[in-house]
């Protein structure tokens, strides 16, 4: 899984995100940015290009990759 967080106080709108991963981001109106908060490993790639494409940086992609590991002995 993917955590995703906007930071909604910097976003403007500007949809770079929602063009470009449309599954997770949506546009509401003007400024309100509708995402899914988890997605799935399959959506990393497009989500960093989505984070990478937003002009004021307000979207964070789960950076920390657990080991298959780690995740399995927590749960
Ligand atoms: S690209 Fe950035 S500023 Fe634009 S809607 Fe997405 S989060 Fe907001």
């Amino acid at each position: 899984m993917v955590r995703i967080a906007v930071d909604l106080n910097r976003c403007q709108g500007y949809a770079q995100c929602a063009f470009l991963a449309p599954e997770i981001f949506t546009l509401h109106g003007e400024e309100a940015l509708l995402y899914a908060p988890e997605a799935d490993e399959a959506q990393r790639a497009k989500l960093a290009q989505a984070a990478a494409a937003c002009p004021v940086q307000a979207i964070l992609v789960d950076a920390v990759d657990v080991p298959a590991e780690a995740v399995s002995d927590a749960r």
